[in-house]
């Protein structure tokens, strides 16, 4: 059985996200998108909040053989202890190339059978980050569109009562 595993901080998740995830679950048999548990980047959105929405969105997407999880300690000992064989990340521009090229250099490292997959950023969404989002959110914007709808009434509120 192939299974991967999606990290991310998803601070929130995006559409950009989404699309990346309906890619992975097409191909894999089980993919894991796992919120990385990471104190150091301050995150607005607690890890329970991240993985209720993971959890909207699986259910309203009917992504059947997705599965949401946190994990706090190294990525490719998460991916060991639920038996996935692959990560998965997306690429967005040049600058995410060059991050993803060291994490995966570092992945290795740590476990030679480790392999990443990377799906290529929908260019309609290859402008779309979490931090955008949340910048959009804070000062009164539409995100509309830029969330999955499942989450938009929450995370508009949520933003709004942020700044
Ligand atoms: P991290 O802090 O681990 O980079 P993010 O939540 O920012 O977490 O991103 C998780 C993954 O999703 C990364 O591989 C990132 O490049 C990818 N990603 C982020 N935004 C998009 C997007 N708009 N389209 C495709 N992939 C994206």
């Amino acid at each position: 059985m192939k299974i991967g595993v999606y990290p991310g901080s998803f601070d929130p998740f995006t559409i950009g996200h989404l699309d990346v995830l309906k890619n992975a679950a097409g191909l894999f048999d089980v993919v894991y998108v796992a919120v990385l548990n990471n104190s150091a980047k301050s995150p607005v959105f607690s890890v329970e909040e991240r993985v209720e929405m993971l959890d909207r969105i699986i259910e309203s997407e009917g992504l059947k053989n997705v599965r949401s999880g946190s994990f706090g300690g190294l990525l490719v000992d998460y991916a060991k202890q639920i038996g996935a064989q692959y990560l998965i990340r997306g690429l967005r521009a040049i600058t995410d190339f060059e991050y993803e090229f060291q994490i995966d250099a570092v992945n290795r490292h740590l476990d030679p059978g480790i392999r990443t997959v990377y799906f290529m950023a929908n260019p309609a969404h290859s402008f779309l980050s979490s931090s955008n989002v949340r910048e959009i959110g804070e000062m009164g914007g539409s995100i509309e569109g830029l969330v999955p709808h499942c989450n938009y009434h929450y995370l508009r509120e949520r933003l709004a009562r942020q700044k």
